[in-house]
C-alpha cells in the first residue's frame, strides 16, 4: 500500500467519528500524491505524513457560566494546536453548537496549509466551542467568554498562540475575551486578533478575507482570459465574510445577487444591498427576512420549506462564504448548468469533494478556501506585526499589502500546480505550494 493510502487509513482509524477531519486529511493527501511518491521513502522514514495529521497538542476544556436566569450552563471548548513549525499557531474560534473536536482538528489543520500559503510566519491552529451566541444577551456573551479565556490563558500567548475570530466569534466576543486575558495574565500584548481599533485592532481587518476572496478571485480570472466587471456573482452566507465579499465585488464593478443565512436565502436581482445587509446582520443581528421586508426587488426563500439554495440562482461566478459542506455535487451541477465559469471559497471547505471533481471536470475554474480565504489570517499576521511594533497602519497600507498577498498567493499555488503537471489544478497546487514550506521547516527542525 502506498504511505498515503497507508496514511489515510490510520487517520479513519485513529479518529473515529470525525468525518470533516477525514475529508480535509483525504482531500489534502490525495493532492500531495504526486509530491510524496517521488519522495516516498526519505518520507515514511521520518515519519513526516503522520506528524502531519497529528496535533502538537490538543486542549478540551469545560466552560461553565451562568445564564441570565441564574442558571448554570456548561459548555464544552477547545484548542488545536496543530503545527508550529513555521510560526506560532495561528487560527480562529469558532462558536457554533455544532462544533466539536472532529470540527475544530478539520479546521486546524486546513489552517497549516493556508497559513503557509500567505508567506508570512505562522503555524496552524483552531479552537471554538459549542456555545451558541445566538439569542444570548450581551452579559450572557460576556459571561461565557471570560469563563473560556480564564481556561484558554493559560495556553496562549502573542510569541505562542494567537487566536482570531471566526463563526460566531466578533469584535465583541474578542473584546471581551481580551479583556479577561489581560485581566488575568497582566500582559497587554497581542494575543489575540481581530480586535477594536482602539486597543491594538487592525484597519482592514474586518474587511479582509471577503477583500481577499475578491483579490484572488479576480487574478484567477483575468489569468484565465475574464474580467470579473460585470460578472453576475451568486455569494452564500450574510456573515463577515459574505459581506465583504458583496462590497469588494460591487467596487469592482460585478453584481451579486445573492446572500443566504441558516434560514432562508435572498435573491436580488438588483444586486445586494450591502448597507441593508450590514444594518440587518451587524447592527440588529435579525435574519434575512428583515432584509426582504424593506427592500422591494429582494425575493426571500425559505430553506427548509423550499429545499433551495443560492445555488440554483444563474450567475458566472460562484462564492460559497457560510460554512463547511454547503454546496453539494447537485448544486455543483446546476451551477455547471446555468454557466458558472469560476468558484472560489469564502468559507472553510464549504464545497464537498464530489463537488470539486465535478466543478473541475467541466472546467469551471475552482480556487480552493485554503487560498482563498487566506486574506484573513493574512491580515491578522499583519495585525502582529503591528502590535509588536507598537505602530497602527493606514487602511490603504494594509488593504495594498493584502492585495499584494493575495495575488502572490495565486500565482504560488499556480505555479505549484505546473510544476507537477497539473496545470489549472488550482487545490492541488495550494495544497503542495503549502506543504513544501511546512515539511522544509519540519525537517530541518529535526524530530519534534
Ligand atoms: P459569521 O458567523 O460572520 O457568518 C456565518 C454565516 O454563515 C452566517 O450568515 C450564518 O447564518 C451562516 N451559517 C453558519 N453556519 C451555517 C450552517 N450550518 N448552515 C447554513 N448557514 C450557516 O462567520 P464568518 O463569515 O466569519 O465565516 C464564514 C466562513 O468563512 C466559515 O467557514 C469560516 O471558517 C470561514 N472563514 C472566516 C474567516 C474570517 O476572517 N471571518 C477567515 C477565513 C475563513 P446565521 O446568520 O443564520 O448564523
Amino acid at each position: 500500500m502506498s504511505y498515503v493510502d497507508e496514511v489515510i487509513d490510520l487517520v479513519v482509524k485513529q479518529n473515529p467519528a470525525q468525518p470533516e477531519f477525514h475529508q480535509a486529511v483525504k482531500e489534502v493527501m490525495e493532492s500531495l500524491r504526486v509530491v510524496i511518491e517521488q519522495n516516498e521513502e526519505a518520507y515514511r522514514r521520518d515519519a513526516v505524513l503522520e506528524r502531519l495529521v497529528n496535533p502538537e497538542r490538543q486542549l478540551i476544556f469545560r466552560v461553565p457560566w451562568v445564564d441570565d436566569k441564574g442558571q448554570v450552563q456548561v459548555n464544552t471548548a477547545y484548542r488545536v494546536q496543530f503545527n508550529s513549525a513555521i510560526g506560532p499557531y495561528k487560527g480562529g474560534l469558532r462558536l457554533h453548537p455544532s462544533v466539536n473536536l472532529g470540527i475544530i482538528k478539520f479546521l486546524g489543520f486546513e489552517q497549516i496549509f493556508k497559513n503557509s500559503l500567505t508567506g508570512l510566519p505562522i503555524g496552524g491552529g483552531k479552537g471554538g466551542s459549542d456555545f451558541d451566541p445566538k439569542g444570548k444577551s450581551d452579559r450572557e456573551i460576556m459571561a461565557f467568554c471570560q469563563s473560556f479565556m480564564t481556561e484558554l490563558c493559560k495556553y496562549i500567548g502573542a510569541d505562542t498562540d494567537v487566536p482570531a475570530g471566526d463563526i460566531g466569534t466578533g469584535a465583541r466576543e474578542i473584546g471581551y475575551m481580551f479583556g479577561q486575558y489581560k485581566r488575568i495574565r497582566g500582559v497587554y500584548e497581542g494575543v489575540l486578533t481581530g480586535k477594536g481599533l482602539s486597543y491594538g485592532g487592525s484597519l482592514a481587518r474586518t474587511e479582509a478575507t471577503g477583500y481577499g476572496l475578491l483579490y484572488l478571485t479576480t487574478e484567477m480570472l483575468k489569468c484565465n482570459g475574464h474580467d470579473i466587471a460585470g460578472k453576475t456573482v451568486a455569494v452564500s452566507g450574510a456573515g463577515n465574510v459574505a459581506i465583504y465579499a458583496i462590497q469588494k465585488a460591487q467596487q469592482l464593478g460585478a453584481k451579486p445577487v445573492t446572500c443566504s443565512d441558516s434560514t432562508g436565502w435572498i435573491y436580488d436581482p438588483e444586486g445586494i444591498d450591502v448597507a441593508l445587509l450590514k444594518e440587518v446582520k451587524e447592527v440588529k443581528r435579525a435574519r434575512l427576512t428583515e432584509y426582504a421586508a424593506a427592500r422591494p426587488s429582494a425575493q426571500y426563500h425559505d430553506k427548509a420549506a423550499e429545499g433551495t439554495t443560492v445555488w440554483s440562482v444563474k450567475c458566472d461566478v460562484a462564492l460559497p462564504c457560510a460554512t463547511q459542506n454547503e454546496l453539494l455535487l447537485e448544486d455543483a451541477k446546476q451551477l455547471v448548468a446555468n454557466g458558472c465559469i469560476a468558484v472560489a471559497e469564502g468559507a472553510n471547505m464549504p464545497t464537498t469533494i464530489e463537488a470539486t471533481e465535478y466543478l473541475q471536470a467541466n472546467g469551471v475554474l475552482f480556487a480552493p478556501g485554503k487560498a482563498a480565504n487566506a486574506g484573513g489570517v493574512a491580515t491578522s499576521a499583519l495585525e502582529m506585526s503591528q502590535n509588536s511594533e507598537r505602530l497602527s497602519w493606514t487602511f490603504e497600507e494594509v488593504d495594498g499589502k493584502l492585495k499584494n498577498i493575495m495575488v502572490n498567493i495565486f500565482h504560488n499555488l499556480d505555479d505549484a500546480a505546473k510544476r507537477y503537471g497539473k496545470e489549472g489544478n488550482y487545490v492541488v497546487g495550494a495544497n503542495i505550494a503549502g506543504f513544501e514550506k511546512v515539511v522544509n521547516a519540519m525537517t530541518a527542525q529535526g524530530i519534534v
